[in-house]
């Protein structure tokens, strides 16, 4: 069956048609600034040339419409028509403590990603968008939601919990909910996979390490925290995003800057992070370590900060599962950034990591980066959420 994953945001949308059987992707695109002047639809079928079309369209549904377009184009198309998509995988942000696992999607799942939208406003509500653009232009196509939170729901309540009035939780929920969660699953998975292992029989470290970063500690294959929280502002310093802050800064800035929250709110996840702290530079790796290798103090103070941060939620994590078995590095900076992979194994010497310096530099591919005497195995495994959300949601329909 080829399923059709998508992944809806305010003003774009990302695509994938897998074949579940054989897991190949078949075509995937992305439609960029829906709605807005200058949209267009860039589509790759596997093995070929991408396309893209510069065409107006006025909203979600007409993204949708271009999508299946391109899929049964007879020039850049892969299937014949409509009918060879057997499903739809969503990828929805906020399942909150409702939905624990992936669901098809009726009536009553889409009433609650709409009662949800108040935990991510600015996710949910484009989600859903997408969930109904594809009822109208595929009716009849069975579709699910595989959300960002549910892997995480696993977590202990003293994991979830913060430290504020209990009130809060009971009135509106506020806890840790942690994000990423399809992907930390899929390479969790995937590493005990890779070492012939049963998940169930390891402590876990995932470091999703992209433009948004988050990392999780997985015992006995279930998630026992993870660093990002009631929103995925909170954990490691990101590209864009502070990450854990004193909540006191907040309005400490609020007030000298005269900023308003919202204002505020713009300072921490799109000015803050590696590229808030390097001064402007860029929350581009790449850029960051061309700059810090030119001499660029900042970028380097930026890099090192980072490092050092992630290094330390490796730590918390130990003592959280009691013990480390296995570190996945993974997403675009995990996958490829080999000097950020370097700069946190080097605080993780004391606890018996020790490194393959011709190993930690490969990119992009599944590797082991630790020595076979290493106390803790390093691995680096690319994640694919989009295979994720096509294996879930054969899984459930
Ligand atoms: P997201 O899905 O959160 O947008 P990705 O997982 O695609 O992010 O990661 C994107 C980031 O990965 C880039 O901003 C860059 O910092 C980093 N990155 C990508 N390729 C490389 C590379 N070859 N070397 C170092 N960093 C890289």
């Amino acid at each position: 069956m080829n399923i059709l994953v998508i992944n809806c945001g305010s003003s774009s949308l990302k695509y994938q048609l897998i074949d579940s059987a054989t897991e190949n992707v078949l075509a995937k695109g992305i439609v960029e600034r829906i709605g807005m002047e200058g949209s267009c639809i860039t589509h790759t079928p596997a093995g070929r040339d991408k396309v893209v079309k510069t065409q107006p369209m006025e909203d979600h549904n007409e993204a949708v419409r271009l999508v299946i377009e391109a899929l049964i184009d007879p020039e850049h198309g892969v299937i014949k028509s409509l009918s060879e998509i057997g499903a739809v995988g969503h990828r929805v942000v906020h399942g909150g403590e409702k939905f624990k696992t992936a669901v098809k999607i009726d009536a009553s799942v889409i009433k609650d990603i709409e009662d949800l939208s108040s935990l991510a406003p600015l996710h949910n509500p484009a989600n859903l968008i997408g969930i109904h653009a594809c009822e109208k232009n595929m009716p009849g196509v069975p579709q699910a939601a595989v959300f960002d939170t549910a892997f995480h729901q696993t977590m202990p309540q003293k994991a979830y919990m913060y430290g504020l009035p209990y009130e809060y939780y009971e009135k509106y929920k506020i806890r840790r909910y942690g994000f990423h969660g399809t992907s930390h699953d899929f390479v969790s998975n995937r590493a005990a996979e890779i070492l012939g292992k049963d998940r169930k029989d390891l402590k876990i470290i995932v470091c999703h390490l992209g433009n948004g970063a988050s990392i999780s500690a997985v015992k006995n294959g279930e998630c026992v925290d993870t660093s990002m929280g009631l929103t995925p502002l909170e954990g490691l310093i990101m590209g864009t995003r502070s990450g854990d802050l004193d909540p006191a800064i907040l309005d400490f800035i609020c007030e000298k800057e005269g900023l308003s929250s919202a204002e505020m709110n713009t300072v921490l996840n799109k000015k803050s992070g590696v590229y808030g702290l390097s001064g402007g530079i860029s929350s581009d790796f790449r850029d960051l370590t061309a700059a810090s290798k030119e001499g660029n103090e900042l970028a380097k103070m930026a890099l090192e900060t980072y490092c050092y941060h992630v290094a330390k939620y490796i730590g918390s994590y130990t003592v959280a599962m009691q013990g480390v078995d296995v570190i996945a590095f993974t997403a675009g900076i995990g996958e490829n950034d080999t000097g950020v992979r370097k700069g946190v194994c080097e605080y993780l010497k004391f606890m018996g990591v020790n490194i393959d310096e011709e190993k930690i530099m490969t990119r992009g591919e599944e590797v082991t980066v630790s020595t076979p005497d290493s106390k803790v195995t390093v691995m680096v495994v690319p994640t694919n959420e989009e295979l994720a959300i096509a294996r879930q949601t054969l899984a459930i329909l």
